[in-house]
């Protein structure tokens, strides 16, 4: 349980004063709903308000705090017109501006004849000094709520800076001199205050420098978060090893049975990660390995390989896709082996209902079926296996940790999981998403693979692009055509490609295939089969195709509004072709004119296929949040961490997690009490649950 020391800041934002039922809202969509989500709002500026003139010095357009007399107000009937207010210090006057005020408000704020503290921007208007809107009217005796430094936080519509400000400030007094949790050579070493200090610290930036990334109090918060991340995963990690799996270890006759029926010889790298998943399903301690390969470096087979070695062993397998699409691709490349190998596969998605549904059910609770593929249905409540002892998931940048804990629970005994992602990950991610697993690359394309030729052109030579379409279609190539997504509506999305798909059956005179997310699995099925038999040459889609999707003889990829694209985005495009040992073209089209990010972009695909660097670059061009697909996954986002500048820290991090669990598995000692607390701190009840009780 969350201990008694941090309840405090898990309270909600409308306990704090001043926060209502419309400032909570706002808030909510600033921050959060919670003290905490405040406390873990950093400031993303700072307005410095300790400028402080007479009037008659007062420069222009800069933020200035000045003590003044009320003189005079000056109404105005007219509602399009300001509401003003005149007034001076003994070297100049000031009229201060209010647009749509209400004037009892202000001759409250503003009598006639007092004195008044007021912060704003300082401009000249027609020979005059005068403040729009300032930003702070206070009374000189009590300017607390006026500080010199003011923090500025990320607003939404609607929320001022004052209010969340103000908000900030209530849910500090929440935050708890907790006990340390970091080492204290760490802390004396790198001259970092305590969390609480901290925190302060961060909240109270006084210049620039304070607010870098860099600063001692943002450096010892960004390490505490990722001490929290990797502590957590490196205990769970503990725990999965800990638990005795099964040995299984087989003969691979089935193996041999299925690569036999390839028409190609495995590479290296595939050798190679499948020694490292036997080895690791030989063992009693139980697998959890990532599979990271490039798309195309062949990760099909590679699964396959660990399936079968489960299923020689008299167990079950599954496949688990992100997609429908995928799915059934899997289960058309994984037929011919399984029939090679003589086992049995089915397939399960949300299309399978009724009486075929329950059939497959059955056969699978019976053990009639060998290997399951599907997508997220395999984790319905009513799939039930015999003996599952491995799950593969394909394309893990789209689930998260708590969806592989949720699989694992699927068999009787501890599943062993492999997890492929096409994604290459930069290391600093890989570390923070998938720290609790053993990691094989495939690093080597299949023999044969001719790079892709990359070319950049403008979106007025989309007709040279067509004739050589037409060109390349005499001599019977395959073609992709991508078009993005529209102004984020999936309507108009559809309208373009469907006008697209219509424009290029006119002008190379051929059918042309079409996909797309609205379309229903069948008719999506129906177009990719014919795609694929080569029935159409030409294929539109929408991003549909973005992930997996395998036609070899395809050999040109001409992707539209390259600029809306991310680099990895475009990268795995690209994967789609290039299959073969034939020549291979991409085509990125983009918009004029091309902004510095997107043209960056374009020049790393232009230069490199090597998805290691790309998502490097990607890291670096886009963020972490960005490139995992954090937000849709619900997976590893972080609040005090930017892995773009603390990417030495989650280094540290990584070691001293090892090191403390080495030492302190249970986290019993007086420190590990106290680095609880910090799981509890940063949400990571699930590790602390891990923990024996006590
Ligand atoms: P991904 O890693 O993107 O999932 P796939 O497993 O879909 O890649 O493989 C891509 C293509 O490469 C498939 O057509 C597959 O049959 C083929 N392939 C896989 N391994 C090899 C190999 N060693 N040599 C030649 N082709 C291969
Ligand atoms: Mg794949």
């Amino acid at each position: 349980m969350r201990p008694a020391i941090l309840f405090p800041l898990f309270a909600e934002t409308r306990t704090l004063s001043g926060v209502g039922p419309k400032v909570e809202k706002l808030i909510a969509r600033a921050a959060g709903t919670r003290l905490i989500d405040l406390v873990f709002d950093l400031p993303v500026g700072l307005i410095d308000r300790s400028y402080r003139p007479k009037l008659k010095d007062a420069q222009e357009g800069r933020i200035a705090t000045i003590e003044v007399t009320v003189q005079s107000h000056l109404p105005s009937r007219d509602p399009r017109r300001p509401y003003k207010v005149r007034c001076a210090d003994d070297t100049a006057f000031l009229e201060l501006v209010f647009f749509r005020a209400k004037g009892d408000y202000l001759t409250r704020a503003l009598p006639v004849g007092a004195k008044r503290i007021v912060s704003g921007r300082v401009e000249r208007y027609a020979g005059g000094l005068q403040m729009v809107h300032p930003d702070y009217v206070e009374l000189p005796e009590d300017h607390a709520e006026m500080p010199a430094h003011e923090p500025v936080y990320a607003l939404t519509d609607g929320l001022s800076n004052k209010m969340i400000g103000k908000a900030v400030r209530g849910a500090l007094e929440a935050v708890p001199d907790a006990p340390e949790w970091l080492d204290k050579h760490l802390l004396r070493a790198r001259g970092w205050p305590s969390f609480h200090d901290a925190i302060m610290a961060a909240h109270a930036p006084e210049n620039e420098t304070d607010l870098s990334p860099q600063s001692p109090a943002r450096m010892r918060l960004a390490y505490d978060e990722l001490l929290a991340n990797q502590l957590a995963l490196v205990l769970i990690r503990a725990h999965m090893r800990g638990q005795t799996g099964r040995v299984l270890k087989s003969a691979g006759k089935l193996k041999a049975k299925a690569l036999a029926a390839l028409p190609f010889a495995l590479t290296r790298s595939q050798q190679q990660a499948i020694g490292e998943i036997e080895a690791d399903m030989a063992s009693p301690s139980r697998m959890l390995r990532l599979l990271q390969g490039d798309v195309g470096s062949g990760k099909t087979v590679v699964a396959m390989a660990a399936l079968l070695n489960a299923v020689e062993c008299g167990a079950q397998g599954a496949l688990m896709a992100p997609t429908e699409i995928l799915a059934r691709q899997h289960m058309m490349a994984l037929e011919p082996l399984a029939k090679a190998a003589g086992v049995r596969l089915a397939i399960l998605t949300g299309r399978e209902k009724g009486q075929p549904r329950e059939q497959t059910l059955k056969a699978l609770e019976n053990g009639v079926i060998d290997i399951l593929v599907g997508t997220h249905a395999l984790f319905s409540e009513d799939v039930a296996f015999r003996d599952l002892a491995l799950a593969v998931v394909d394309e893990q940048h789209r689930f998260g940790v708590h969806h592989r804990m949720k699989l694992q629970g699927k068999g009787d005994r501890p599943v062993d999981v492999l997890v492929m992602t096409a994604t290459p990950i930069p290391r600093t991610l890989a570390l923070t998403a998938y720290g609790d697993m053993e990691v094989s690359r495939l690093t080597e394309r299949p023999a044969g693979r001719k790079p892709v030729d990359t070319r950049v052109l403008s979106a007025k030579r989309t007709d040279e692009v067509v004739q050589h379409l037409r060109r390349a279609i005499a001599k019977g190539a395959r073609a992709y055509w991508v078009c993005p997504l529209v102004e984020e509506s999936e309507k108009s999305d559809l309208a373009a490609a469907e006008n697209r798909a219509a424009m290029l059956r006119q002008a190379l005179g051929i059918p042309v295939g079409l996909v797309h997310g609205r379309m229903k699995g069948p008719e999506r099925d129906d177009a990719m089969a014919k795609f694929k038999s080569g029935e159409t040459k030409v294929l539109v889609a929408t991003t549909v195709i973005e992930v997996g999707v395998d036609v070899p003889e395809a050999t040109i990829m001409v992707v539209e509004h390259a600029e809306r694209f991310g680099l990895a985005q475009l990268h795995q495009l690209r994967g789609r072709v290039g299959r073969s040992s034939a020549k291979s073209t991409c085509l990125l089209i983009y918009q004029p004119p091309l902004g510095d990010t997107a043209k960056a972009r374009l020049k790393t695909l232009r230069e490199t296929d090597d998805g290691f660097v790309i998502a490097e670059e990607d890291l670096r061009l886009r963020g972490p949040g960005e490139v995992l697909g954090v937000r849709q996954s619900g997976m590893e986002e972080f609040h005090l961490a930017d892995l773009s500048a603390h990417a030495d820290l989650l280094a540290a991090a990584r070691d001293d997690a090892k090191l403390i669990v080495s030492t302190d598995s249970e986290l019993k000692s007086a420190r590990g009490e106290a680095l609880r607390v910090l799981l509890y701190l940063f949400e990571r009840d699930e590790a602390v649950r891990l923990l024996r009780a006590g």
